[in-house]
């Protein structure tokens, strides 16, 4: 196994106590669980991030991470979640796709200058690689967040 596929780490907040947990992407198949609560932790599909978590996801995670910038209200954004499910579901363990509530987290939205919703931005390593503002289909997402592998 290369070492990279042994590097493969994603830090997200549990869905139902919200303690932040440092995931081995590369043992998905073990079924992660909470450190905290033992409920499990699913990343293969949209993890939710805040103004509280966003720092530490980022900073802790060494796949591409995909953030959706959204809002309840955003019809475009409805319409652009089954892609983001397929793509959290499909590329599991190899890209992070979260979601940023930017009604809720308005200091996220605002740091990174959201200002149409959806937004897409993703990062590797912490740092903005790629962004897009608008609805983008399936295959368009795999091409804004490319090739993964290599971390
Ligand atoms: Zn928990």
């Amino acid at each position: 196994m290369a070492v990279t596929e042994l590097g493969r780490k994603a830090t997200v907040a549990c869905p139902f106590c919200a303690t932040l947990n440092r995931v081995d992407l590369g043992r998905l198949p073990d079924r992660p669980k909470c450190g905290h609560c033992g409920r499990p932790i699913l990343v293969d599909r949209p993890v939710a991030v805040t103004d509280a978590t966003v720092e530490a996801v980022l900073a802790g995670t060494t796949v591409p991470v995909v953030m959706d910038c959204y809002a309840d209200w955003c019809g475009p954004c409805k319409i652009m979640a089954p892609a983001l499910d397929d793509l959290a579901h499909e590329r599991a363990g190899e890209v992070l796709v979260t979601k940023l509530d930017t009604d809720r987290n308005q200091a996220t939205a605002q740091r990174f200058n959201v200002r149409a919703i959806p937004t897409l931005i993703v990062f590797r390593e912490g740092r903005e690689v790629a962004r897009h503002a608008g609805v983008l289909a399936r295959r368009e997402l795999d091409a804004l967040v490319g090739p993964t592998g290599q971390p």
